[in-house]
């Protein structure tokens, strides 16, 4: 099912993006998160789309995320924003996705709100680092995220972990060659839980994004024996993903859980992705599809 997924029309295709995208425009998304944080979770969206190569649109899609900043302040919404360096003008050049990001975390300072430099392929980890790092000397309420997958990230976290870092570690989306990476599920998740005891050990906020539930019920134990007190991390997962309970089971335990809402006309792309992801998902939305979303 999920091979034939890419060449399904639209229309069609529209069904199985459902539960990972919150539609198509932004007041829809905001109504989302307004329903997530009723529920106990915490929000960051993502305008989807990436690789801007457009100076237009790239201002443009920086107004988006200006304005998204507004509204999120006039709902008193808990929820920040998770942006793609690229998708503000990285394939452009540095300069460009340096001046859009300083102009979004200008607006964010002013409702004091948080921004988080997604992290896309290899070949961008040195600039979004960078673009990071200029950005949080400018505002410290900025983020960054580190690949479980990637060989290096050890190095760069020991360069960057300390009491004000705050990052989101996850395993890693793009297709990345041997040489630089682990492909071994295993290795990844060591990995994962070698990166977190770094920033647990210099005090860093840690957010920790992924689904898989051994890997969270390790790192619930690290937190438990480190006695680690709930104001320093928190769980991140993708809106949509079936999680079995567990995430209402951490909002029981007290611990933060935070929802990445993805949304906007480039809803085709990424949800393909995703089914490609978890093929199950093809069915899971097939049986579901009559239910509403559990979150
Ligand atoms: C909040 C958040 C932000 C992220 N930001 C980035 C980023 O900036 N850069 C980056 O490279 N990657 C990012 N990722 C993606 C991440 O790197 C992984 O590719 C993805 O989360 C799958 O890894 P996993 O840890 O969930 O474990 P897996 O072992 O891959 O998955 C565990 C279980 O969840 C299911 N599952 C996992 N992901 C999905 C999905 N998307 N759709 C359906 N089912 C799924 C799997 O089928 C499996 O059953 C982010 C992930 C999250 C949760």
């Amino acid at each position: 099912m999920s091979k034939s997924i890419p060449i399904l029309p639209k229309w069609f295709a529209k069904i199985f993006a459902g539960p990972y995208v919150a539609g198509e425009n932004m007041d829809l998304a905001l109504e989302h998160v307004a329903s997530l944080n009723k529920k106990g979770y915490a929000a960051t969206i993502d305008i989807l789309g990436e690789h801007t190569r457009d100076t237009v649109k790239a201002t443009s899609i920086t107004e988006d995320y200006c304005s998204l900043l507004k509204k999120i302040d006039d709902m008193s919404l808990d929820c920040n924003l998770s942006i793609k360096p690229s998708h503000v003008g990285l394939d452009i050049s540095r300069k460009t996705a340096m001046q859009n990001f300083k102009k979004i975390i200008n607006i964010a300072n002013t409702y004091s709100n948080f921004i988080r430099l997604d992290m896309e392929d290899s070949s961008q980890t040195d600039n979004t680092l960078e673009i990071f790092n200029d950005c949080n000397s400018y505002y410290d309420k900025t983020g960054v995220v580190i690949q479980a997958y990637l060989k290096r990230s050890i190095k760069d976290l020991e360069k960057l972990a300390d009491s004000s870092f705050n990052a989101r570690i996850c395993k890693g989306i793009y297709k990345e060659n041997r040489t630089i990476s682990y492909h071994d599920p295993e290795k990844i998740r060591n990995n994962f839980i070698r990166l977190a005891e770094i920033m647990i050990s210099r005090d860093s906020y840690v957010c920790f994004a992924t689904h898989d539930l051994v890997l969270i019920d390790k790192i619930l134990s690290i937190i438990k024996n480190k006695k680690i007190k709930n104001d320093k991390y928190e769980f991140q997962v993708l809106y949509g993903v079936p999680m079995g309970g567990k995430l209402e089971e951490l909002i029981r335990q007290n611990h933060k859980v935070r929802v990445y809402v993805p949304f906007g006309s480039e809803w085709y792309e990424y949800s393909i992705r995703r089914i490609k992801e978890n093929p199950n998902i093809a069915s899971y939305v097939l049986k579901n599809l009559f239910k509403k979303n559990s979150y």
